[in-house]
Order: C-alpha cells, then structure tokens, then sequence
C-alpha cells in the first residue's frame, strides 16, 4: 500500500525507520510514552539528542572543532541566521544559482554590503557558473551559495574558489554525496529532505565562527548560544531528532554517506540516460551540473505534463509535478529512494511515451 513518493520535500523517509518509529510510538523503550511526550531535559531524550549528533559527526566526517546544532525555522530562517552570525564586516558574496540561493542573497541584504559574484539566472538557472571564472571581493565574511539546486535539479560539483569562509545550503543532498566538512566554515539543511520530517534544521559550523554574532541577532538564532546549550536552550524539535536519529543509525548500518552516494549516482545515471536517449522526454540542466536529488523533465507539451502526473500518480509514482518556476515534471530521488522506485518511474515513461507520442 506504500506508493513511490517522489516528492521534493517533506519527502519520502526509509521504510524501516518508519517501523522502527511506529514500534516506540506509544512505549519508548519501556517508559510507558511516546518520544514526543516527554521533557526534552530528561535522561532519554538526552540520549536522543547525544547519538543524534554523534551519529551525524560520524557520517560526515565532521572535524572536533566544528559544533552541530539542531534548531528549527527551516532553512529559510538561516538565510538571516547565517549574516546575522557570520556578517562581522557586513560584506558577503553570493552565488545565485536557483530560488534558494536568491532569497538567501535577499535576505542577506537587510544586514549588510552583499554582491552577486555569478547567476545563472538570465538561462533560467539551467547551469552552474564555472568557478574558474568566478571572483570574489576582498574583506567579504563570506561566500554563501547552495550546493544542489532543490528546484531546477543542479548540483556544484566544483567549490568556490575563495579563502574566504564557505556557507552552504545542503538542504536537499545532505548526507547523498561525501563531502569534506573541513573546506566550508558552515553548512545548513533543512532536515525534511533528506533527513527526517519537518521541523528540524541542522547546522554545522566551525567553532572559530561562533561568538561574532551582530549585536542585533536574536537570541534564538545566535549559534553560540545554542552551541553552549547543546541544542537545548529552548525546547527543541524533539520528534524530528529523533527520526533524524534512526534515519542515521540506518544510514551507518547501510555503508554510510560512500554507499549512499554510489546508489545515488546509479539512480541518477539511470534516469538521466533514460530521458536523453528518448526523443520524448527532455531535460534542460547542463549535464555536468546535473543534480543527483532532483531531476526535472518535461514531455512535449504542457497537456501531455499534465496527463503524465495524473496517469503517474494512478499508477502509484506520486508528487512528480515540477515546481511552478520549472514546470512539467521533477523526480527528487533521495537516499530513501530505493532503485526499483527509479525503475518503476522508468517504465512508466516508456508506456506512457508509446501511448501518447
Ligand atoms: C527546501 C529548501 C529550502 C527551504 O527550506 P525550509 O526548511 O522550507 O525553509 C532552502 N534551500 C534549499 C536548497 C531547499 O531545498
């Protein structure tokens, strides 16, 4: 009865941690309640909160002098927490690469001197600027970009070229591909993609950034604060930590982020040869900045779109309508995506190419 959920985010979430979480739902290891009725400053929860963090240090790789926060507002309350934090001079650089990145830059904006040093706006985000090409400003706090363009399906397989601090959205591949923590002094997710439901937002920062915050910052999005709390200065996201959690222990028992990023690149081949070798489908991403998350595509025309979400969805592949910036179709395929989802959303394409072309 479980369908192939295609959705770009809250997302599909793996099946066995959904078990996992539907066995402790009334009797969390034999304290009589739920993970979600209890005080976040009590012991079990406090062990929530600990293997979480350590679980994800673990995965990532993330260096001793980096701190992990879990706070909430999403990744959009970052595009503020980010300047608000790290903007000591006022002066940041941004790499425009989809709407996130955009509305990251506008926020930006309200606190200080920021530029756009590339966009690929004026081809509709279909492309990734060569950062070979791409300058920086001198004094900049930092150069803050998004790493897979959730939206238009893109990805950087390049960093900035810069020795100013890097911040970046990591919001929808997370956790999908190995990437070295140490080059960038933050990175954020918004967990509802990759990670966990709703609600929780993960931070990762260079502690040597912490306590430079802008005397206007409030204090719920001051990361020193939350550092010296460990998470706790308020009451936190407690039911997503806790998924997070399980989603990270069945990550490490599965090969961690190495194995995840072999079957991602598998999926993604698989898809993106598929609608370039068809004459029916397209899609208009540079192929080297392809994104291995989020792939967009569109049939001949709108009305066929339309059909093929409608027929897709009666067929139990569901939430592939791509977003309205883009249009047609778009297939986020996250780590909990299993292949034979990818496969089933393949020969769907077929038939419904060889019934409507
Ligand atoms: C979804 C998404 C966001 C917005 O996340 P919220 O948690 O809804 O604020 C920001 N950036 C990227 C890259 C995203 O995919």
């Amino acid at each position: 009865m479980r369908v192939f959920n295609f959705a770009a985010g809250p997302s599909t979430l793996p099946l066995p941690v959904l078990e996992e979480a539907k066995k402790d739902l009334l009797d969390y290891q034999g304290t009589g309640m739920s993970i979600m009725e209890m005080s976040h400053r009590g012991k079990t929860f406090m062990e929530v909160n600990a293997e979480a963090n350590a679980l994800l240090r673990e995965l990532m790789n993330i260096p001793e002098n980096y701190s992990v926060l879990f706070v909430q507002g999403g990744a959009s309350q970052q595009f503020a927490a980010v300047p608000l934090n790290l903007a000591v001079n006022r002066k940041a650089d941004y790499i425009l690469t989809g709407n996130f990145a955009t509305k990251a830059y506008e926020e930006g904006l309200k606190y200080g001197d920021m530029a756009v040093a590339a966009s690929s706006k004026e081809d509709n985000f279909t492309y990734i600027p060569d950062m070979n090409n791409v300058k920086f400003r001198d004094g900049i706090d930092y150069v803050h970009f998004t790493y897979n363009n959730t939206i238009f399906g893109s990805r950087f397989t390049t960093l900035p070229k810069t020795d100013a601090t890097l911040v970046t959205d990591m919001s929808s591949n997370i956790l999908s591909e190995v990437v070295d923590v140490s080059k960038f002094g933050l990175i954020y997710a918004g967990a509802q993609k990759n990670v966990a439901p709703a609600g929780l937002t993960i931070v990762i920062v260079k502690k040597d950034l912490l306590g430079h915050a802008l005397p206007e910052c409030p204090t719920m999005l001051n990361y020193a604060i939350q550092d010296k709390n460990d998470s706790l200065y308020n009451t936190p996201p407690c039911w997503p930590m806790y998924i997070a959690m399980l989603v990270f222990r069945y990550l490490k028992a599965n090969g961690g982020v190495p194995a995840m990023q072999k079957i991602n690149e598998e999926k993604a081949k698989m898809l993106y040869d598929f609608i370039d070798n068809s004459s029916f489908y397209k899609n208009n991403v540079n192929k080297k900045d392809r994104s291995l998350m989020n792939v967009p595509f569109v049939s001949p025309n709108a009305d066929l779109d339309a059909k093929f979400v409608k027929e897709a969805t009666a067929s139990g592949l569901v939430s592939l309508k791509g977003h309205r910036l883009v249009g047609g179709m778009r297939a986020s395929i996250y780590n909990a995506m299993p292949i034979e989802g990818v496969k089933a959303l393949i020969d769907f394409m077929k038939k419904f190419e060889t019934e409507n072309r």
